[in-house]
């Protein structure tokens, strides 16, 4: 309220002091212009009239200014009870665009593209905890039903067998989950990246196809390589995320049977890896969200994961000052390319 006040009486006041200034420079000229000469010297009637007229326009001037200076503050008012919602925590809350003045309504313009995207921050906030409980939910109530039903005496020893089957592999889930999740706070929080040294690219990605070997071959994929020799300077460790999530997809979503192309080479001052599958695609828009946290195309959940792994792959590409992009098409399959810059070249 206070703000309003002092910024229309602001106004106000401004209006007053220039409408004197403007009386009082012209009667000045006038009086100079007859000191000198330049006009003849009028009657006194004929002066003091005008004279005598001046304070009072000034007063109308001001009155009018009063009411005017209402409407001209009527989008600046608007905008301070907008942000008043939205420090409040309202970040539905938009104000109407459309004044003569360019700059107000540049002004409210903006405004409403914060608090939209306030708004889309909270909602992403909300959706990563929701994600979040529910993707560590879903193991621990597995778990604890078939511990349960382990206690029972009436069981078989084979279904013994697979309830310990299932509780060993729900906890793994878990314990692959809390990893991610510490990996990715962890890279959130840094900058650069530390212990690097040089190491063969190829060689890498072959040792992660090996780890893969019991995933790819349970598909029968045919996997075409072309692994040129190429040496890069950075931390192996954490680079080998990228390759193991992006061929892992690749397995994971491939068809039975299809291929699988793998790369890696340089080009220019830069290593490309890049890995090709025959799965299902995706459209544009899921090709814009792959790489948010806990996003998965597929809803139902149906094929393992949390859809952490692509938010990692992108986190340590930025860390590294490399991209990623992605070539896709339902029902075309899909490419994801790297592309690293390396320091030493
Ligand atoms: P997840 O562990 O669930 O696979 P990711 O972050 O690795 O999580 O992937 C997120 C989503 O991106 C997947 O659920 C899927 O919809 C899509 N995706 C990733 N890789 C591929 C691929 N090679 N082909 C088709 N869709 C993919």
């Amino acid at each position: 309220m206070r703000n309003r006040h002092s910024l229309r009486t602001l106004l106000v006041m401004s209006i007053f002091f220039i409408m004197l200034l403007s009386s009082m420079l012209t009667g000045s000229s006038y009086i100079v212009l007859l000191m000198f000469g330049i006009v003849p010297f009028p009657f006194l009637t004929q002066l003091t009239r005008p004279l005598l007229l001046l304070p009072f326009s000034v007063l109308i001037g001001m009155f009018i200014s009063v009411f005017i200076s209402a409407r001209i503050l009527r989008p600046i008012d608007d905008l301070i009870s907008a942000t008043r919602s939205v420090s409040k925590g309202d970040f539905s809350v938009r104000v109407e665009v459309g004044t003569s003045v360019d700059e107000i309504d540049e002004l409210q313009r903006s405004f409403n593209e914060m608090a939209a995207e306030l708004g889309s921050i909270e909602l992403f906030r909300e959706d990563f905890i929701n994600n979040f409980s529910h993707e560590f939910k879903t193991p621990i109530v597995s778990i604890r039903g078939f511990a349960r039903q382990l206690q029972r005496e009436d069981i078989t020893e084979e279904q013994r067998r697979e309830y310990a089957g299932i509780i060993a592999e729900e906890s793994d889930r878990l314990a692959n989950l809390a990893s991610s999740i510490l990996l990715l706070s962890k890279l959130e929080n840094q900058n650069i990246v530390t212990d690097k040294a040089p190491f063969r690219v190829d060689e890498e990605i072959r040792g992660s196809i090996l780890l893969l070997e019991k995933q790819w071959e349970a598909k029968e994929l045919a996997l075409n390589l072309d692994l040129k020799q190429v040496t890069l300077t950075g931390n192996a460790g954490l680079l080998s995320h990228v390759w193991m999530n992006l061929i892992g997809n690749a397995i994971k979503f491939s068809p039975r049977a299809g291929a699988l192309e793998i790369c890696c080479r340089r080009e220019g001052e830069s290593v490309v890896f890049s890995v090709r599958d025959e799965g299902p695609g995706m459209d544009e828009e899921t090709q814009r969200r792959v790489f948010d946290k806990f996003f998965q195309g597929d809803a139902s959940h149906s094929l393992k994961g949390y859809g952490l792994g692509l938010a990692l792959v992108k986190r340590i590409v930025l860390l590294c000052q490399g991209e990623v992009e992605i070539q896709s098409s339902p029902g075309a399959g899909s490419t994801f390319l790297v592309r690293l810059p390396d320091e030493a070249s």
